[in-house]
Parts: C-alpha cells; sequence; structure tokens
C-alpha cells in the first residue's frame, strides 16, 4: 500500500493545531492542540480518533515550536501513528501569505522558504510561525515532502480592479501594498461544498461566502473563483470581527496620532486586538453578546447591529459584483452556529431574492443545509468548513496526484474546528 497519511500542521505564533488525516477513506485518527508554547505552562491536548480513544491533556514547558511538535509527535506515536510511519505521506502546512508568487500548493524547498520569509513584512504575526513549524518538520522528518498551503491562494484570481488599492501605482508595487485576502483555505473548500448542496457543477454558481469566526471575511466567488474579498493587504479590512475593527477611514489612524499621540504599533494594537465587538461592548465571544442582548444589555445590542450592518453592506456589495448570485453561505463558529446573526443578516432582502426559513434556520445540525424557504430565488445555506481537510485534500492531491479524488469526507472533529 502507498502512503496515504497526511498530518496538517496550522503553526500560530504560541500553538500548533494538529490533525492526521488517511486520505484512502478521508478518515481523521488524531487531532490536537498544543498551545501556550514559551510560556511557563504550555499544555498539548490530544484526541485519538481512529479507535476512540479518550482525550489526553499533558501540561508542562515547551519552549518552542521545536519542543511543541516533539510532543505532538510522542503523542501521535503513543497511538501507534508516530511521525516515523512509513504511511505517512507528506505534512501539509497552513501558511497565511502566499503573497503574487506562491498561489498555488507548493512542495517546499529553500526557494519557497525564502520567499514566505520575504513576505513576513506583510504577515509579521503569522508567516514567522509558519515558517517555524516547516523547518521543525523538516528536521523531524527530512525525507517527507512538506507542502504548503497558503491562505491567500484561492484570492489570487482577483482581478486587478479589485485587488488594488486606488493609491499612488509605484509607492504600492514598491511595497507591495495591495489586497491579497486570507481564509482562502475555508472559502475554497466551502464554495465546493456550497456547489455540492445545490447539486451544480462549482463552475456554474455563484456566491457569496461569509466566514464568520473570531476573524471573519466574505468573498464573492462566480464560477468557483474569487473575484473579490473583504480582507487586504492585511486580514484587518472588511467585517467587524471579533477584536478587529475591519473597514475604517485610514484618518482615524493620523487623527490618532495627532491627538493622542498614539504611534503606529499603539493603532496596530488597537484596532486588531481591542476593536471590533470586543472593543465596542467587552465580548468578542458571540454566544455572550447574545446572551447579554436577551438581557437587555443595549452596549451588546449596539455591538450587535454595527456588526449586522457591516455583513450587510457587504451582502449588498457582493451581489452587484456578481450580478447574479445563486447562494449566500454561512461558515465559521459565528456562521455555522449564530442563527440570529443569519436571521438578522438577510432580514429586509426580500427584494434580492434573500430570506432565510425560522425553523430551518434554528434546527441543530453539523451537516451543509439549505435555510431558506423554497420559494427564495437565492439560497441561504450553512457549510461547515474544514480547512484541515482541505489542506490534507491539497497535499495529497500534490504528492500522490494519481490517487487524490475529491470524496465525500467524514465530518470535522468537533473541537479544534477553526
Ligand atoms: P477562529 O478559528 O477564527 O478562532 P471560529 O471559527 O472557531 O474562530 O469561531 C469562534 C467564534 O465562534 C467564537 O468566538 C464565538 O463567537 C463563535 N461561536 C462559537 N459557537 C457559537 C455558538 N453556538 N453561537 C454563537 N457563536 C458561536
Amino acid at each position: 500500500m502507498s502512503p496515504s497519511r497526511i498530518l496538517v500542521l496550522n503553526s500560530g505564533s504560541s500553538s500548533v493545531k494538529y490533525q492526521l488525516i488517511d486520505m484512502a477513506d478521508r478518515s481523521r485518527l488524531a487531532a490536537g492542540l498544543a498551545e501556550r508554547i514559551g510560556e511557563e505552562t504550555s499544555t498539548v491536548t490530544h484526541q485519538p480518533l481512529a479507535a476512540g480513544g479518550e482525550r489526553r491533556t499533558r501540561t508542562g514547558r515547551l519552549a518552542d515550536h521545536g519542543a511543541a511538535l516533539g510532543a505532538v509527535a510522542e503523542e501521535l506515536a503513543a497511538d501507534g501513528l508516530g511521525l516515523d510511519s512509513p504511511e505517512l505521506a507528506a505534512i501539509g502546512h497552513r501558511v497565511v501569505h502566499g503573497g503574487l508568487r506562491l498561489t498555488e500548493p507548493t512542495v517546499v524547498d529553500d526557494a519557497v522558504l525564502e520567499e514566505i520569509e520575504r513576505l513576513v513584512p506583510v504577515a509579521p504575526l503569522h508567516n514567522p510561525a509558519n515558517l517555524t513549524g516547516i523547518r521543525t518538520a523538516q528536521r523531524l522528518r527530512p525525507d517527507l515532502p512538506q507542502v504548503a498551503v497558503f491562505d491567500t491562494a484561492f484570492h489570487s484570481t482577483m482581478p486587478e480592479h479589485a485587488a488594488r488599492y486606488a493609491i499612488d501605482t509605484e509607492t504600492a508595487d514598491a511595497h507591495r501594498v495591495r489586497r491579497y485576502g486570507f481564509h482562502g483555505t475555508s472559502h475554497a473548500y466551502v464554495s465546493r461544498k456550497a456547489a455540492e448542496l445545490l447539486g451544480k457543477d462549482p463552475g456554474e454558481v455563484n456566491l457569496i461566502v461569509l466566514h464568520l469566526g473570531n476573524g471573519a471575511s466574505a468573498s464573492a466567488v462566480r464560477g468557483g473563483r474569487c473575484e473579490d474579498t473583504s480582507m487586504g493587504l492585511t486580514p484587518l479590512e472588511g467585517l467587524v470581527m471579533g477584536t478587529r475593527s475591519g473597514d475604517i477611514d485610514p484618518a482615524v489612524v493620523f487623527h490618532l496620532k495627532r491627538v493622542a499621540g498614539m504611534d503606529a504599533d499603539a493603532v496596530d494594537e488597537l484596532l486588531n486586538k481591542r476593536s471590533g465587538l470586543l472593543g465596542l461592548c467587552g465580548d468578542n465571544d458571540m454566544r455572550e453578546i447574545r446572551r447579554r442582548i436577551d438581557a437587555g444589555d443595549r452596549a451588546a445590542a449596539l455591538a450587535f447591529d454595527i456588526y449586522i450592518h457591516r455583513l450587510k453592506k457587504y451582502i449588498g456589495a457582493y451581489y452587484a459584483v456578481l450580478g447574479r448570485v445563486d447562494a449566500v453561505v454561512f461558515t465559521a463558529g459565528v456562521g455555522e452556529n449564530a442563527a440570529p446573526v443569519r436571521e438578522a443578516a438577510v432580514a429586509g432582502l426580500a427584494e434580492l431574492g434573500l430570506a432565510v426559513d425560522g425553523e430551518l434556520n434554528t434546527a441543530a445540525g453539523r451537516e451543509a443545509r439549505l435555510i431558506s424557504p423554497g420559494y427564495a430565488r437565492v439560497a441561504v445555506a450553512v457549510v461547515p468548513t474544514d480547512e484541515e481537510l482541505e489542506i490534507a485534500e491539497q497535499t495529497y492531491a500534490l504528492v500522490a496526484p494519481s490517487r487524490a479524488a475529491p470524496t465525500p469526507g467524514g465530518a470535522a472533529p468537533e473541537s479544534f474546528s477553526t
């Protein structure tokens, strides 16, 4: 049997999320999370999935990503799934920024590492952690293909008129200032699944995909290709998010510098970490915000209204960009779970053919499903995202092209979702 297992690694600045997937039948063998890397007490939470084993948590200091991956390797080995297994075909890495050159899943070599490094100035929080993850995995299994799958890749089809900011071209080009978009792996996966749900070929459908997690982004997808997306040079642009402001008049930055003496780092921190829902009402978890609204809290209600107003503006904008829309698709933590968000986002848009059915919208479910009434001209759908499976698919297609075939995958494990 040729090797068919893919280890998917998503390395953040202080965490590594992982899943081991057998591409022979798309089954999950294990999933887990190493977190608080570099702090006094780090933890590894490991869930064996193949034999239905118990979840295990180990604590202790993990000084760096090398130590964290070492601990992950030990957990996998304890289940007989060690990294030395001949059944492991490749390691697939989520890499946030691939820039203009890295627009396809790529087997990592020195030139690829250099390019990811060159992009650090436009992804200072993410690319360094992704690089560390790849380098550590290379040390653990130097003989194995390491594949980088880029968050920006799906958006590389954006036409220039959507990708360029209206600023001086020379300055923009000199510093690579343009719109790249993020969450691409999720938008790609969800677009394909939504087409499947509609019983159509992805090439035939136009979609507005709303990835609403802690980070949030919208995209306009025509015939399986991204035509516009709400995140830009960085993941700060666009929708109101858990802690990020999304769209804002850039003059706010100069204003705060002049009147409050805030330098670039201070404003960066404000807009990325102390804004969005958190900045507006003190909570960034939509569950808590809904609880507070139900208890009559006005700050939470206003934060919700601001969140929905922005979402609606993007739905309208992308409707206009696409001209014809087959479905509006909700995904990620908020999109998959928060019925009130879905209801409010399309409320009043009947003239555009958009509506949700109250019962379908509030019915529990983890499957891809339609929540619009039968009469609606435009479908509204909930499609759970699965970035790990998508990374594994793309990695496997690259290392075992003759055997990779898009077959329906099993459901993602409930924990460790994106
Ligand atoms: P990310 O991967 O960006 O960290 P997720 O896609 O996992 O985020 O989404 C996390 C967010 O989803 C939480 O912050 C919370 O606001 C929201 N969420 C999760 N479950 C629910 C729920 N049942 N109802 C409403 N919101 C939820």
